[in-house]
């Protein structure tokens, strides 16, 4: 027998390209074009770096009080972490222990069904209706856990608290995640939910909204119960995972909700402005509420947009997989420039 048939075998999620060259269109992987708070960068050139000497905080809790204030929770309702990748693996790890199949959409963020593999969870996918919403009956099974984004990624497509509401109510036998990675771009909140209901878990990130995708921000809400448990396993894992610089940056940025406001609506206004141009050129889409467009051509071939567009020093994102998508081009929403050049560009090839 060989040692390899000992060790753990995944298949790992691909991320987005990122590529190094200069002069690039990205409008692949959902970051925000404009930079972060000015003073987060106020944070940045004024480090004390003897900090860095000493381990940074374990409990992050200048972060979590942060966000304990900008969402007027207790900080014990508050988890923070490196992304909300780390966030969401952990909330996996900790909640999702049954032998029952955890649920979510046969289209959805492509990490899930990989940290279900990786922790031997069993899960079962739902497929979205042809117009990519979501079949709220579909989940109206016992189950091991549930976790839909909202807006859904890559589809964009938001659904309302109610529709959440439902499902949370039926299934008082495990957790519910919602992750709210797209949120502020223009979908109703569930956290008014981990109010009321000891068992959904609201998962957001600073890499779109904050402009922070560099740092690795993400946090989770949900009752002091639920917290407890998550911190219990990440302290079981790695303890000092968030260093002494982004909790500092972190703390900036939230507080900065001017800022933040403004550059929020600046990419919903470029969204909407986009939308008839993308329409007026053959695309179809789901209405999106989040900072990208995903969207399919009445006649010309995803793969070949993607192909001509990448020529063209322009990156959106293509899946191959499953096959219902492949057809669809995931377009992040840039700068006025940037889409201007996209339009442009798309004239040209179509
Ligand atoms: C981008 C994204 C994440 C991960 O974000 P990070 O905080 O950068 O790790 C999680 N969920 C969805 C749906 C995303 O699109």
């Amino acid at each position: 027998m060989s040692w390899t048939e000992n060790v753990r075998k995944v298949v790992p999620y691909v991320p987005g390209e990122q590529p190094k060259l200069d002069k690039i269109i990205k409008l692949n992987t959902n970051e925000n074009p404009y930079g972060p708070s000015p003073k987060v960068i106020e944070v940045l050139k004024n480090f004390d770096t003897d900090v860095l000497r000493k381990y940074p905080d374990p409990n992050a809790s200048d972060l979590v009080n942060a966000i304990a204030d900008y969402h007027n929770v207790t900080s014990d309702r508050v988890f923070v972490g490196v992304g909300s990748d780390d966030v969401l693996s952990m909330a996996f790890l900790t909640y999702f222990n049954s032998d029952l199949p955890v649920l979510f959409p046969d289209i959805t963020y492509s990490f899930y069904d990989v940290w279900a593999n990786l922790y031997r969870i069993p899960f079962e996918t739902k497929k979205l209706r042809d117009d990519l919403t979501i079949d709220a009956s579909d989940y109206d099974m016992p189950c091991g856990g549930i976790i839909i984004p909202n807006p859904n990624a890559p589809t964009g497509v938001a659904e309302n608290v109610d529709f959440f509401e439902n499902i949370i109510k039926k299934h008082p036998e495990c957790v519910v995640i919602i992750d709210e990675a797209y949120v502020d771009f223009g979908a109703q909140t569930c956290l008014p939910l981990t109010d009321k209901y000891d068992n959904i878990l609201v998962v957001r990130t600073y890499s779109k909204s904050r402009s922070m995708a560099g740092s690795r921000i993400g946090y989770a809400i949900g009752s002091p119960r639920l917290i407890k448990y998550l911190l219990d396993c990440k302290f079981s894992f790695n303890s000092y995972t968030m260093d002494s610089i982004t909790i500092a940056s972190g703390v900036a940025s939230i507080k900065d909700e001017e800022y933040f406001a403004d550059k929020v609506a600046k990419v919903i206004a470029t969204r909407e402005r986009v939308k008839p141009q993308l329409r007026e050129l053959g695309f179809d889409f789901a209405d999106s509420k989040s900072n990208f467009i995903f969207a399919t051509h009445k006649t010309v071939d995803a793969n070949i947009i993607f192909e001509k567009l990448k020529a063209s020093n322009i990156f959106v994102r293509h899946f191959k997989n499953p096959s219902r998508i492949d057809n669809y081009l995931r377009i992040s929403i840039g700068t006025e420039g940037e889409m201007d050049e996209l339009i442009k560009v798309l004239k040209e090839i179509l």
